[in-house]
């Protein structure tokens, strides 16, 4: 079965306040305007603004997710973190996974399969993160990296059904560098290659792409046959800059 939606995954990383409510309702404004049902934006933002934002845009098409959370199911001692029961009650629908950045910080595959099951197991829907940095990409290691975080990522998860795969190479993510167009296609066939033998599920699993996405590049990345739509840093901050790349989509 062919995938139905585009994604416009928006990583807002550490920014945004409750004021960031008006960014968002004027995205909201814009992709009314685009007569596309197959369009999913998903504005993954602070914890502490997702309970707020979600009501807020309870009866619109936008979205909200989290950025991270912690791989117990349960109530624990551990300060500062949240779990994903409290996601979900706060109102998300999505959550980051695997992130680079999660990763620097401690964040291990064995980690990550664990945060991805407890995850699931509240309903959440997972867009998980994997991609290769420029040592490994420069060893030529890129799908062997990839493969490991793949396997070791969803150790023992036998559906994709709740998770989006984004493609993320470190090397590209804030740097304005992305993949060639070429080199590009061939990695997102050899995710989804990998991933058809490792799940036997009827829909293709969705596949984005991130790292420096901008209005530009959005054009040529969209006209990859096997990318679903985009994950965005940077420009998922600003008003115009995150329109532009939507709208660039279907022009
Ligand atoms: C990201 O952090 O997930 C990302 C894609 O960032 P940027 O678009 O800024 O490269």
């Amino acid at each position: 079965m062919a995938n139905k939606y585009k994604y416009f995954v928006g990583n807002w990383k550490m920014f945004g306040n409750f004021s960031s409510l008006k960014m968002i309702n004027s995205v909201n404004y814009h992709i009314n305007k685009i007569k596309k049902k197959e369009i999913k934006v998903i504005f993954c933002i602070p914890n502490i603004l997702i309970n707020h934002f979600s009501k807020k845009l309870k009866n619109t098409k936008i979205l909200i997710g989290a950025q991270n959370c912690h791989y117990l199911q349960d109530a624990g001692p551990y300060t500062g973190s949240v779990n994903a029961n409290m996601i979900k009650n706060a109102g998300a629908k999505y959550v980051i996974l695997g992130h680079s950045e999660n990763r620097i910080e401690g964040d291990t595959d064995e980690i990550i399969n664990k945060k991805i099951k407890s995850a699931i197991n509240n309903n959440l829907k997972v867009i998980f993160c994997i991609g290769e940095n420029l040592l490994e990409k420069n060893k030529n290691l890129t799908n062997k990296i990839l493969l490991k975080q793949i396997n070791k990522g969803l150790n023992s998860i036998n559906t994709l059904k709740k998770i989006i795969i984004a493609y993320e190479p470190v090397w590209s993510i804030g740097t304005g560098k992305i993949p060639k167009f070429e080199e590009l296609n061939k990695t997102v066939f050899y995710i989804r290659k990998k991933l058809s033998k490792k799940f036997k599920d009827k829909k293709t699993v969705n596949i984005l792409y991130g790292g420096s996405v901008n209005s530009k590049n959005v054009v040529q990345l969209n006209s990859i046959k096997g990318i679903n739509g985009f994950l965005i840093g940077g420009a998922s901050q600003s008003k115009k800059k995150f329109i532009d790349i939507i709208k660039n989509c279907y022009m």
